[in-house]
């Protein structure tokens, strides 16, 4: 059986197997990306958004973080 072994149709041994390759690829990608958003995805849990009441600073803080960035006022009440 040479790469040239027609499987089905037109499809030869050699395309099946560079697909497979293909596939495989494309499913490591998948999985690293997966696992880089999974990280992502638990950061974000621990943030919030925040809009400080004294000087007007928007953005994500962290949930344990109680002060503004900025100007230092409490993020809490
Ligand atoms: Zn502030």
């Amino acid at each position: 059986m040479g790469l040239n072994t027609i499987v089905f149709g037109d499809i030869t041994l050699g395309w099946v197997l560079v697909w497979l390759g293909v596939l495989a690829l494309l499913s490591l990608i998948f999985k690293i990306y997966k696992a880089l958003f999974g990280k992502r995805k638990v950061n974000l849990q621990h943030t919030v958004y925040f809009v400080c009441r004294h000087c007007g600073w928007e953005g994500t803080v962290s949930k344990f973080g109680t002060r503004c960035p900025k100007c230092d006022a409490p993020t809490g009440v």
